[in-house]
């Protein structure tokens, strides 16, 4: 932004650089009765052009960033039993498979250690 501001009288002119001056002006030049006086603006264009970039660079970020997942599962290791004929999981009380209905011979339901030796049923 440039504005021309015309005085009438050197003192005028002195006391108007004296007051640009004051007000954050450098003087650049001052020669045949022209001074050229600037002061750093404010463009605040390019501050609206800079936060759309961080802007979109966010965004961008968000969407294009590749997340990476681990599911991990701790499989228990008493209770836990499946069906020898079609792998489906037991409960612990279970006397025949809910899927294919093959009985499930415990030899004893309260011995862990027997049921893994079950015919029927297999431990993992
Ligand atoms: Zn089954």
């Amino acid at each position: 932004m440039e504005i021309e501001v015309t005085v009438q009288s050197q003192k005028e002119f002195d006391d108007a650089i004296q007051r640009y001056i004051e007000s954050g002006y450098e003087l650049e030049s001052n020669t045949d009765g022209t001074a050229v006086l600037r002061k750093k603006g404010f463009k605040l264009w390019i501050f609206i052009v800079l936060l759309l970039f961080v802007i979109i660079g966010a965004i961008l970020y968000y969407f294009l960033s590749d997340d990476n997942v681990v599911v991990l599962k701790r499989v228990s290791n008493s209770n836990h039993y499946y069906c020898r004929e079609c792998g489906v999981s037991l409960t612990d009380d279970a006397k025949f498979c809910p899927k294919c209905g093959a009985p499930i011979n415990w030899e004893d339901e309260n011995d862990v250690s027997a049921q893994v030796t079950d015919d029927n049923a297999f431990k993992i």
